[in-house]
């Protein structure tokens, strides 16, 4: 799915949450006039890939919760290209789905929702100023899917009062659901956001990297044996973002999904090492050829991983057409 994405930055917004600051995340400083959107849109149908499908995404704000008048002046703007584009999406606040937001959303051909959940403990969406519960969000989803949306998920990790616990009972939960699909952002701590001051205050202190690839390796593994496809971990790296002094701190990384796709196939590399190891051996990865990145970990970490951690003289992952994606076989020889 091709996303034309559309950046109203704070639109709908009752206030601005303490770790968000969408010129950062989105290079976007003011709201797009009506006509820089349609040439936005024109320009990029013109490079879209033929037979590949399309959405006008409405981003960087609370769409469902902006005026009903002011949602259709930019509905209708997207309705004027139905005939290239097979639908839209927006991003919305929990709690805000009344019978006459569903209405106007499906007369707009809105096809896709996604909410910013980001937690579903009382206490860290109290300590976040986030206006709603975890029922809100449950209700949410059921009301949505009934109504025949797509349902994306986003949930953050590490914000104030977070833990690994909160942040897997809250995967466990949306499992339950029809979610479609699940974004994971851990929080990191962005200029001139209120997370900043706190940081600043030292009332606040970010997860690590490490342990926020720890937290995901656990929402993959449950995700994997559920039916919800986890579809992107970490921000979008926008121009802002990856300069440097506009991240404050956090488990701020540019390949976070190539990073723990690299970890997640070292545990299951690493499971299938047991035993004793001989000092001085060859270890040969297999995986199926569509995966020999990832065994081999971001910047090749996992060969280096294994050299250090088990004393192998080399490591090498060979690709075999017969091993099926996510699956892993080893071969240790002298
Ligand atoms: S996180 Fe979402 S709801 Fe909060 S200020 Fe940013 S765009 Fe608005």
């Amino acid at each position: 799915m091709k996303l034309i994405s559309i950046f109203l930055p704070y639109l709908g917004c009752k206030e601005r949450c303490m770790f968000c600051n969408q010129q950062i995340l989105n290079d976007v400083f003011v709201v797009p006039g009506k006509i820089q959107i349609r040439k936005r849109i024109e320009a990029a149908i013109r490079t879209l890939p033929e037979n590949e499908k399309s959405e006008i995404a409405f981003f960087g704000c609370s769409f469902s919760s902006m005026d009903m008048s002011m949602q259709e002046e930019y509905l209708q703007i997207a309705e004027a290209y139905s005939d290239h584009v097979q639908g839209v999406r927006i991003s919305a606040y929990p709690g805000s789905f009344p019978d006459e937001e569903i209405k106007l959303l499906k007369k707009y051909n809105v096809t896709t929702i996604e909410i910013g959940i980001e937690s579903l403990s009382i206490g860290v969406l109290k300590a976040a100023g986030r206006r709603y519960n975890s029922e809100d969000v449950l209700n949410d989803i059921s009301k949505l899917k009934a109504n025949g949306f797509t349902v994306v998920g986003q949930l953050m990790l590490g914000l104030p009062g977070d833990t690994k616990r909160k942040f897997m009972n809250a995967i466990k939960e949306l499992i339950k659901t029809d979610l479609d699909f699940i974004r994971l952002h851990p929080t990191l701590i962005l200029k001139n956001s209120d997370l900043e001051v706190m940081y600043f205050e030292k009332r606040y202190e970010p997860i690590t990297l490490e342990e926020s690839l720890d937290w995901m390796m656990g929402a993959f593994e449950l995700l994997e044996e559920s039916q919800i496809p986890l579809i992107r971990v970490g921000l979008f790296p926008s121009k802002s973002l990856t300069r440097s002094s506009n991240v404050i701190a956090g488990p701020f990384h540019p390949s976070l999904g190539e990073l723990l796709k690299g970890r997640i196939f070292r545990k299951r590399i690493e499971e299938k090492l047991n035993g004793d190891i001989p000092e001085n051996s060859f270890l040969e990865i297999f995986v199926n050829p569509r995966e020999v990145s990832q065994a081999s970990g971001y910047k090749k970490e996992n060969v280096i991983y294994f050299i250090k951690k088990f004393r192998f003289m080399q490591v090498k992952v060979t690709q075999n057409e017969e091993i099926k994606p996510s699956q892993v076989e080893i071969r240790i020889s002298k």
